[in-house]
């Protein structure tokens, strides 16, 4: 007898391994590994998550409708095309498995998100990533790793880990070269944090065509990681499509509350997005200053380098800061073993890195 077997694929998966929370034998932890909001929710978000306690019987508004329409008034968006997720997690997955699937490519680049690879090999396809150049998406890169089997382009932008993001004109310029069949994912998760004027979440492109597709995620600026709340911007079929694969009800009650008080509160996300804008270029000064190399990144997190050397390397680093409670988040699974991922916190915590980083580089001495 043989045990049921899963679709091919499946087991080439490497399971996610989230961001780590907790050291032996440490109380204080500073929690720096997965780009959660450095000030938690929003109070108004906490308030309304706890004023639908009573009502968890009910099943939630499948449609999202309340939700999808406060988006669509903001950013002036055609309600109707946006489809709401588990999490953008779950979106960037629907769409693999409604557009790709044995004997297909998904494309993506070098140090991509991983959920692309996880997502890609869920539905049988096969996942193909191209070089970067300075730790960047290069378009040109993109369109000749473009082959008659590619079905999807996952382009992060701005990307995780790396920080990094293409000006709206470069993701102009890969839709223009990718064939009309081809889906371009843009994921946004981190639009709101970037404060640069050549970029762009990308709603022009999905309004421009009928194959490009915006995400994005209460995750980050809006702190709500732990209730799973994401969007996406679609163009009328893939909206079609999106709503015709996702489960009825895959968003739930308290957080359709808590992300709608969220968005809401423009306050105290402009509170956020101050605190990264002061925090951000802060932490790659005093990184820069340290003599490691640091990718320019427009996130709420840094992406540092340590040199190759035994003691002196991002292993060394991890555990010197995890000594110090300190969690950041190793990138070898990034394809970057060179590297740490640290996510911008509190004041206390920022301080506690950069102190950490120090006395890490004068032991080398
Ligand atoms: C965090 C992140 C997401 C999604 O997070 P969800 O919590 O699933 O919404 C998507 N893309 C990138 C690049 C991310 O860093």
């Amino acid at each position: 007898m043989t045990a049921p077997a899963p679709r091919p694929g499946i087991m080439d998966i490497k399971p996610y391994i989230g961001g780590e929370s907790q050291i032996e034998g440490v109380t204080r932890i500073i929690k720096l590994s997965s780009n959660e909001g450095a000030l938690g929710p929003s109070p108004k978000a906490m308030a309304a998550y706890q004023a639908v306690a009573s009502e968890m019987h009910r099943y939630p508004d499948g449609s999202a409708q309340a939700l999808r329409e406060a988006i669509a008034a903001r950013y002036d968006l055609d309600a109707a095309r946006i489809v709401c997720g588990a999490g953008s997690d779950e979106l960037l997955g629907i769409l693999c498995r409604a557009y790709a699937g044995p004997g297909d490519e998904v494309l993506y680049s070098q140090h991509g998100f991983l959920m692309y690879a996880i997502a890609a090999k869920a539905c049988g396809a096969t996942p193909v990533t191209a070089p970067e150049t300075d730790l960047t998406a290069d378009v040109d890169n993109l369109l000749k790793a473009v082959t008659p089997k590619t079905r999807i382009v996952f382009l992060a932008n701005p990307n995780n880990p790396t920080g990094t993001y293409i000006s709206s004109e470069e993701v102009r310029r890969l839709r223009a070269g990718l064939p009309p069949s081809v889906l371009l994912v843009i994921d946004a998760a981190y639009a709101e944090f970037v404060g640069r004027n050549d970029y762009s979440a990308g709603a022009e492109l999905v309004e421009a065509g009928d194959n490009t597709v915006m995400c994005r995620t209460f995750s980050k600026m809006y702190a709500l990681g732990g209730l799973r709340l994401g969007w996406a911007y679609c163009p009328e079929g893939i909206a079609g499509v999106l709503n015709r694969v996702r489960n009825p009800f895959n968003v739930g009650s308290p957080a359709l509350a808590a992300g709608l008080a969220a968005f809401h509160d423009t306050a105290y996300a402009e509170l956020c997005k101050a605190h990264n804008d002061h925090w951000l270029p802060w932490m790659l000064e005093r990184v820069a200053a340290l003599g490691l190399a640091v990718t320019p990144s427009v996130c709420n997190f840094v992406l540092i380098r340590f040199p190759k050397e035994a003691g002196r390397d991002a292993a060394a680093a991890d555990k010197f800061l995890r000594s110090r409670g300190i969690i950041g988040r190793a990138m070898g699974g990034y394809g970057l073993p060179e590297a740490l991922r640290i996510t911008i916190g509190r004041d206390d915590e920022n301080a506690a890195v950069v102190e950490g980083l120090a006395e890490f580089v004068k032991s080398w001495k």
